[in-house]
């Protein structure tokens, strides 16, 4: 595996792979990787030939300085796991090589941009569609993936591709999780051993949803979900709804042909999200 720390050498490693006929793929991390960050580099392995992994902690799409600041960095252990996964080449470049000047960026996301993650995280999805586009024009890949676990991220990079007419393939993987439900997760490393067992009632949460979509109303599902989540001290809840997969605006009736129940708190001190599709 070979590590590329500048946007100059990734391009002249990756253009020529790409005037052959190979397939270039994409894997945007943050590090402190996990079981679910190596299951996209495994899914890329088997769609394309060449597999690029950024690392790169984006400091434009951090809402909490102090969370900027704590985010986990174990590039040793990042660089093993991406050895160990088959990954070809890890792209990690510095802040000053991804932002050499500030830089203003606005686009035009569409309205689920401001929803539940964008309403608790303001210009979240500004700052991760612009380095995922720094991201893009550097490797130039075919096809890029992501986690469902970040179900609007997917859906933000979606537009964004749509609105630079990007040529690029956007697949979404499952999420992973640990054996008891907990969605992994880098954050995961800041929960105490009781914040550890608390988390548990998101996915606890989740899977009632799931396991009685059929038999109870929306209005019944959401209620009795908060319910769950807040009956656990220590984990405060900033939103639990059921919405379409497709605009994310909240259901109350089962309309959609596709519905998702998402699920954010903050448990203890370390914010968590997670999801689960419905139907
Ligand atoms: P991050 O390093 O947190 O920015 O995540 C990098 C990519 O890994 C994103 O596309 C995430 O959605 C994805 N990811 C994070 N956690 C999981 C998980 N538990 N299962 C699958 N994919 C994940």
């Amino acid at each position: 595996m070979k590590i590329i720390n500048t946007i100059a050498a990734l391009k002249s490693v990756l253009q020529p792979i790409k005037s052959t006929v190979h397939k270039i793929a994409l894997v945007p991390t943050m590090g402190a990787l996990h079981s679910g960050h190596v299951s996209l580099i495994q899914k890329a392995k088997q769609l394309a030939d060449v597999v690029v992994c950024s690392i790169f902690v984006n400091p434009t799409q951090f809402t909490d300085p102090k969370d900027l600041e704590k985010y986990p960095r174990p590039l040793e252990h990042d660089i093993k796991m991406l050895e160990e996964a088959g990954c070809d080449y890890v792209f990690m470049p510095s802040v000053k090589e991804m932002y050499p000047q500030p830089e203003s960026w606005h686009i035009d996301l569409g309205p689920a941009e401001f929803l539940l993650e964008g309403e608790f995280r303001k210009g979240h999805y500004q700052g991760v569609t612009q380095i995922v586009k720094k991201l893009f024009d550097a490797a130039n890949p075919d096809i890029a993936f992501f986690g469902q676990k970040d179900f609007q991220q997917v859906l933000m990079i979606q537009n964004m591709v749509a609105h630079f007419q990007m040529p690029v393939e956007i697949v979404s993987c499952p999420i992973i999780r640990e054996d008891d439900g907990l969605a992994m997760s880098s954050r995961n490393i800041h929960l105490s051993p009781s914040d550890r067992q608390n988390a548990l009632v998101l996915s606890q949460a989740l899977n009632y949803v799931k396991d009685n979509f059929e038999s109870q109303t929306i209005p019944q599902l959401v209620l009795k979900a908060k319910q769950i989540i807040n009956s656990v001290p220590g984990v405060e809840l900033d939103y639990f709804t059921i919405a379409d997969t497709k605009t994310l605006l909240p259901e109350d009736k089962k309309m959609a042909q596709n519905s998702i129940a998402l699920v954010a708190a903050k448990v203890g001190e370390t914010r968590l999200i997670d999801n689960v599709i419905l139907n």
